[in-house]
């Protein structure tokens, strides 16, 4: 099931990508685990899936655990909210956070980050869609935030990420996420040597690819709906 759901999603992300005249290379999956166990994940490693991503930091450093033995082929990435407590723990057991949206969550993550370990990548979140949901940095503020977190040591900034509002339209779904390309152009404009761009899920990673998504981040198309 897992692997079948994995094979379709990387059939719709190379027929976006010929759509858009992108390599295939170009976008990579990264697949949603959260509220799916360890074994599910287990499962897409064996159908031949290595990045993962979490939304909840304790959920996230439990499955981590739990697959120790797999630690070295994986890649973990935190996609959800994260509280200035938590960042200890993040700093030290994840590869990525897409969801910095405030200096002082960098700041800590690069003092927490351990020093054998490579910097950790970041993505700024935006809120792009300028709505209720208060996660984000505002698209006025992003080269501010992005300056400073740049200057960090033990982080590597990579991008910016947003969870546009959803909608079935594909013209609205490729709205917000046009805008936040152009915020990533202008910030590349402006001499950061940015790679990512972390837009699309299971229902608009075609609109996100025709826009430049460099990461999509896909959870139920892969391990199915969620029970939460
Ligand atoms: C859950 C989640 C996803 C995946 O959503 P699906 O619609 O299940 O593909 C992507 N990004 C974030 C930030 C999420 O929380």
């Amino acid at each position: 099931m897992i692997a079948a759901n994995l094979e379709s999603v990387r059939g719709r992300i190379a027929r976006a990508c010929a759509a858009a005249g992108r390599p295939v290379q170009s976008v990579t999956l990264l697949a949603v685990s959260k509220f799916f166990p360890a074994t599910s994940v287990r499962e897409a490693v064996a159908a031949g899936q290595t990045r993962f991503g979490e939304n909840l930091v304790q959920e996230g450093v439990d499955k981590i655990e739990t697959l120790a033995d797999l630690r070295e082929r994986l890649e973990w990435h935190l996609i959800g909210p994260l509280q200035s407590n938590k960042t200890r723990i993040v700093a030290e057991r994840f590869d990525w956070v897409h969801s910095v949206d405030r200096l002082k969550i960098a700041e800590r993550l690069s003092a927490q980050r351990p020093a054998g370990l490579a910097p950790l990548s970041v993505c700024l979140q935006v809120n792009i869609s300028g709505e209720a949901t208060k996660s984000g940095v505002a698209p006025e503020e992003v080269e501010a935030l992005a300056a400073a977190v740049a200057g960090l040591p033990a982080l590597r900034l990579r991008g910016l990420m947003a969870i546009p509002e959803p909608s079935t339209e594909v013209a609205a779904q490729r709205a917000p996420h046009r805008a936040l390309r152009k915020l990533f152009d202008a910030l590349r404009a402006r001499g950061h040597g940015l790679d990512t761009l972390s837009i699309g899920m299971s229902d608009d990673l075609e609109a996100a690819i025709a826009e430049g998504a460099t990461i999509v981040r896909v959870g139920s198309a892969i391990f199915g709906t969620r029970a939460r």
